[in-house]
């Protein structure tokens, strides 16, 4: 079933969302929910908050793009994403590397927008996915770019608060118009 898409404006998607600590099977629908909404978005990634569920889950499919990662590990084996994604994951802790690069990144909850966004370039990430198994992954690119603007989601961190000021400027005005037009309705 596919879900609305929270917009920026709604207090939702700044909630610190609670840790999950079992996996029911209304957060097993909620999870199959969210990937239809996702492929029928064309997203890499889609975070609970976003739907307008505060609880730490989010899912992420970069499988479109065999080339946006030079590599991904899975406690410590090498994997391609065929065989990984997607990753449907709760409670994620991740260890930044300490190598940054800059990309430019969207977000589904701001149709339209896109900023340059800096962010470590490779990070180890303990997900634990919803049959309740723990798994490591590292990886880098956009695998690791979309694990970290999902992780974000769940914290209360949206991708405009990681955008530098100089971009930030030039969409001010649009924020402003979207954050007005959830206070209308
Ligand atoms: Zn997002």
């Amino acid at each position: 079933m596919i879900l609305d898409i929270v917009m920026y404006g709604d207090p939702v998607l700044r909630a610190k969302c609670a840790r999950v600590d079992e996996v029911t099977t209304e957060i097993q629908e909620l999870a199959d929910n969210m990937m239809d909404t996702m492929r029928d978005a064309h997203g890499v990634g889609l975070a609970a908050p976003q739907v307008g569920v505060a609880i730490q889950l989010a899912i992420v499919d970069v499988s479109h793009d065999p080339e946006c990662i030079s590599f991904l590990r899975i406690d410590g084996e090498d994997k391609t994403l065929d065989e990984a994604m997607p990753f449907v994951f709760i409670n994620p802790v991740i260890d930044f590397g300490e190598q940054k690069e800059t990309q430019s990144e969207g977000c589904l909850s701001f149709p339209d927008l896109r900023g340059d966004i800096r962010r470590p370039e490779a990070v180890t990430a303990r997900l634990t996915l919803l049959d309740g198994q723990t798994i490591q992954v590292e990886t880098d690119g956009l695998l690791a770019r979309a694990i970290q603007h999902e992780t974000d989601h769940l914290n209360g961190i949206l991708f405009i608060d990681r955008m530098s000021s100089a971009s930030k400027i030039g969409l001010r005005g649009r924020l402003k118009r979207m954050q007005k037009e959830f206070s209308k309705r």
